[in-house]
């Protein structure tokens, strides 16, 4: 059973060009203690997508469509229950652990505050013990809640954000980037450290990244996505071994082998488009080097080829 799902989602943010269609009619959903891989270059909307399931974003951001956790609907929902979810039923792990993390408040203060939004009556002494068990959980010493995060080594502070994301015990929890701010060693502790917490907790975790390879080892199932699109969605194995999509193959064939970190993208020509105003056929067909006539006329729609999801003209046509 999926504990979220996104429907025929859209989310445009508004400027005084136009709309910017950074979601684009996706479809989404992940399972009870899946973790799901959302990847694709700078830009394509996975923060757009990962921070409106939180309704984050501007408040002129347009929604479309369905979100949809333990059967309520995001998109339609005020912002009063809203609040109700953020945090306690959807918790977010950001890249930058800073914007979490009150530099001006003392660890256990910023856990205290999190935990009384949702539970007003809790005492300073329960919170306290509830910080303490999850900072231990993520390996770090209780008593260093006495302490602001500003004293807090890089891999440190994330950890600090990963219990706080934790303590109210979210049945989703979204991970925007969370190794990319820090060196090669800490996040390989860090990816582990969630893969552990997820396994115990038994959440369900969107991982967002551009880092492939990053993903392929910890998610279940990884979601590519294209200029606001998903254009691909597989198991892990399936994606890494048999992309279907041409630029889930040159986005792998683009991974470095050397230092995965540093995804190198100089091997697809061009650039993405515009999200103001992205072509109306594929939105890849630009820079694709199978591109037919089809492909810049008129929109792919999914299809499933062995139990891959493709939006691309190539598989369309082998299906009728
Ligand atoms: P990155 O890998 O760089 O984090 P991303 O995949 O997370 O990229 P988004 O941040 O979701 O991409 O951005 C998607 C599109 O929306 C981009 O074209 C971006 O410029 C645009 N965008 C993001 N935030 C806003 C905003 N507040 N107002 C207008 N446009 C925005
Ligand atoms: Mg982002």
């Amino acid at each position: 059973m999926s504990v979220f799902e996104a429907r025929g989602l859209k989310i445009y943010y508004k400027t005084k060009r136009g709309y910017i269609k950074a979601v684009d009619n996706i479809n989404f959903s992940i399972e009870k203690g899946q973790v799901v891989g959302l990847v694709g270059e700078s830009g394509c909307g996975k923060s757009t997508f990962g921070q409106g399931i939180l309704k984050i974003l501007p408040p002129t951001t347009f929604y479309n469509g369905v979100m949809e956790i333990e059967g309520k609907n995001l998109v339609t929902m005020g912002e009063e229950d809203i609040r109700k979810i953020r945090g306690k039923k959807i918790g977010m792990i950001f890249q930058d652990p800073m914007t979490s993390l009150n530099p001006i408040m003392k660890i256990e203060k910023i856990f205290y505050e999190t935990l009384k939004t949702h539970e007003p009556d809790i005492t300073l002494e329960e919170a306290r013990e509830r910080t303490a068990r999850v900072l231990e959980k993520v390996g770090i010493k209780p008593e260093r809640m006495k302490e602001y995060s500003f004293q807090f080594s890089g891999g440190m502070r994330q950890r600090a954000m990963i219990a706080l994301s934790l303590v109210l015990n979210p049945t989703l929890v979204i991970a925007d980037e969370p190794t990319t701010s820090l060196d090669v060693i800490v996040q390989a502790q860090i990816m582990e450290l969630l893969n552990e917490l997820r396994r115990e907790y038994d959440m369900s975790m969107i991982l967002i990244t551009h880092d492939l390879g990053v993903v392929a080892e910890a998610a279940d199932k990884i979601c590519v996505m294209y200029a606001g699109h998903i254009i691909e969605e597989a198991k892990s194995e399936e994606l890494y071994y048999a992309p279907k999509h041409p630029y889930t193959q040159l986005l792998l064939k683009s991974i470095p082998n050397t230092n995965i970190n540093d995804l190198d993208l100089k091997y697809i020509p061009g650039s993405p488009p515009d999200l103001l105003n992205p072509p109306k056929g594929c939105r890849f067909a630009p820079r694709c080097p199978f591109k037919k006539e089809i492909c810049e006329l008129k929109e792919p729609k999914v299809v499933e080829i062995d139990g891959s999801k493709v939006k691309c003209w190539l598989y369309s046509e082998v299906k009728v």
